[in-house]
């Protein structure tokens, strides 16, 4: 049997399904799955700027732990890069403080507050009902 992961804490998911390269018409190229917490790995350390031993904490990791992750969230970046991959975001191990849904009509990701009964898109543009809870 597998060893249970213990789920890394995110605050909020990738605002985005995938990215895709542009300029190559070889679509055999395929494509890399980066987890939640590979891609906040990267926001926290190299966005945010954020120091390991705090973004370790931030995501209720060892340092070890979150070095890891962040070094495989650049390898694969790399990979994808240098052999034109498409990237996936995939849920991985990740764990929220709140649900976040997204909308499966205009891929939007939001949350919800507890004060607020109606299960719809926030967009004005939009207000599909047609959302999906992100947590699992
Ligand atoms: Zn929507």
């Amino acid at each position: 049997m597998p060893r249970q992961r213990r789920l890394r804490k995110i605050v909020a998911p990738p605002k985005f399904q995938g990215y895709k390269p542009y300029g190559n018409n070889d679509y055999s190229t395929g494509s890399i799955d980066l987890l939640y917490e590979e891609y906040e790995a990267i926001k926290l350390a190299d966005y945010d700027m954020m120091k390991h031993i705090d973004a370790a904490k931030l995501m209720g990791v060892s340092r070890a732990t979150f070095a890891r992750i962040y070094e495989s969230a650049r390898q694969k970046i790399a990979k994808a890069f240098v052999e034109t991959k498409e990237i996936i975001a995939v849920y991985g191990n990740a764990e929220f403080d709140k649900n976040w849904y997204v909308c499966n009509n205009c891929n939007s990701r939001f949350t919800i507050p507890s004060t607020i009964n109606e299960q719809k898109c926030p967009f004005v543009s939009c207000s599909s009902d047609n959302i999906e809870l992100i947590n699992k």
